[in-house]
């Protein structure tokens, strides 16, 4: 299985590392036309706003909601996670709109900005290694979507069909179960 990351800002090459080490194949996603050739994509963490600014101007916003419509798996970490919702608090405007859920940027306040943990996730385990970095937290979620993960009574994780969302990095971990996962959801989405 091929799966992309988004490679315009943010940790890319960690993602990259995670999927080979769980048994995909990784590959730098810097535009479009590239999607044709993938089976999944990641949109890593970063600065969503800059992320956002970046697939509004290399024609990402259209082509990743076609590729998801086409029955390809999304997986966003943190940023990427911003990146997917349907809404995020205080801001009038989201970005890709795919998931049922609504986001809250830099939600563990500033005393908290970075901290790591591990973390019981549903279908997964009950000791997965997470780094949080200035996270957002999932405020609500729409009735399709299974809430996996939740810290200090926050949900730090969540799935619909075909879309998982992170308020952490699994990535700056040397757990890739949390890859392993998504590569299983790509592999169901194509067979
Ligand atoms: N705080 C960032 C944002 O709002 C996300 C941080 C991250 O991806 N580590 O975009």
């Amino acid at each position: 299985m091929k799966i992309g990351v988004l490679a315009l800002q943010g940790a890319v090459a960690e993602h990259i590392r995670m999927i080979e080490q769980a048994g995909g194949e990784g590959v730098q996603v810097k535009r479009p036309e590239q999607l044709k050739e993938l089976q999944g994509i990641i949109v890593p963490g970063g600065e969503s706003t800059t992320i956002g600014k970046l697939m509004r101007t290399y024609g990402f916003i259209e082509s990743l909601k076609e590729f998801y419509s086409q029955g390809n798996p999304v997986f966003g970490t943190c940023a990427g996670l911003i990146v997917i919702a349907k809404e995020i608090a205080a801001q009038p405007e989201a970005h890709l709109e795919l998931m049922d859920i609504k986001v809250a940027r830099n939600a563990f306040g500033r005393q908290r900005e970075s901290f790591e943990t591990d973390l019981e996730v549903k279908h997964i385990a009950d000791d997965v290694r997470a780094v949080f970095i200035r996270a957002p937290l999932i405020e609500e979620v729409g009735k399709g979507v299974e809430v996996l993960s939740v810290y200090n009574g926050q949900i730090v994780a969540a799935q619909q069909g075909r879309l998982l969302a992170t308020s952490f990095h699994p990535e700056l971990t040397d757990d890739c179960r949390i890859h392993g996962y998504f590569l299983d959801m790509v592999k169901k989405a194509h067979n």
